[in-house]
């Protein structure tokens, strides 16, 4: 295999049904819930960048799909994890805040994985709170040896995460202040930080425009080429259900 290969992965997909089995509040808007489920045998997510569809449905049984990343899965026990980072309104938000113990979830993928491969020098990973979960699970998932550093904006000082890595870590937490944009402060975050040598891969998710304003960064600032370079529009300000691949 070359170097610096992605390798895309198809998986077959089926719809499961997932029971919440316990619930942990990370922070005061991150929920972890863990669930069990009879048949995960099979359920194959092999990049913490996959994406799940979780499917919701409201009192009048109106059908609602949501994405969201596989944080962490054991095929073998049958359990699987997801963060959900609590926002203001819409389906996903709602049903993890008033879920409960036994409550069920149905799912339906992975469908596919896109693997980037661990042989880089070094990794940058940059995001909001919809980004952490698979940002956790790349920097758990990394081997030791290259240099991970993760950018998150979050909301404040009592939404940041514990992040643990064999790679050699940093994470640079940024606080919204009121009128802050995520972009800019990622950007003046980014301007006074010095690049490890050798080839590196850059990892962003946010909402869709922040993400778009940090790629072009990355290629215009920095020149760095475009293939090590994967954007996406996890949400999109005033949209619901929303995932965009960002490119040229
Ligand atoms: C590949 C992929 C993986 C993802 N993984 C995760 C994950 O593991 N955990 C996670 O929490 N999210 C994750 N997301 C993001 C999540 O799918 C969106 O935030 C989604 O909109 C949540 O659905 P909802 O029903 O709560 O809100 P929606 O009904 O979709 O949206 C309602 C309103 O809220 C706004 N909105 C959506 N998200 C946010 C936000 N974070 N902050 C402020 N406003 C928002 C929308 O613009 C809209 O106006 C992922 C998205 C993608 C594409």
């Amino acid at each position: 295999m070359s170097l610096h290969q992605t390798i895309r992965i198809r998986h077959e997909t089926r719809r499961r049904r997932l029971t919440v089995a316990s619930i942990e509040a990370l922070t005061p808007h991150m929920l972890r819930l863990s669930f069990v489920c009879a048949d995960l045998a099979g359920f194959v997510s092999a990049s913490h960048d996959d994406h799940i569809k979780l499917f919701f449905s409201d009192a009048s049984g109106k059908a609602a799909a949501r994405d969201f990343t596989p944080r962490r899965f054991d095929a073998a026990q049958g359990t699987l994890t997801i963060d959900f980072a609590l926002h203001e309104t819409g389906p996903a938000t709602a049903w993890a805040a008033s879920a409960r113990v036994g409550d069920v979830l149905e799912i339906g993928g992975p469908r596919g994985s896109s693997v980037v491969p661990d042989d880089f020098d070094w990794y940058v990973l940059i995001g909001d709170e919809t980004a952490l979960p698979a940002m956790g699970r790349r920097v758990e998932e990394l081997r030791a040896g290259p240099q991970a550093c993760v950018f998150a904006v979050v909301r404040d000082e009592g939404e940041r995460l514990i992040l643990t890595s064999a790679a050699e870590l940093t994470t640079h937490w940024l606080h919204r202040r009121e009128g802050d944009e995520d972009a800019e402060m990622l950007i003046a975050a980014l301007s006074s930080w010095r690049q490890p040598d050798g080839d590196g891969f850059i990892w962003i998710a946010a909402e869709a425009s922040v993400a778009r304003s940090l790629r072009q960064y990355f290629i215009e600032q920095r020149a760095h080429p475009r293939e090590w370079i994967k954007a996406s529009g996890y949400w999109k300000r005033g949209h619901a259900e929303t995932h965009e691949k960002i490119e040229d």
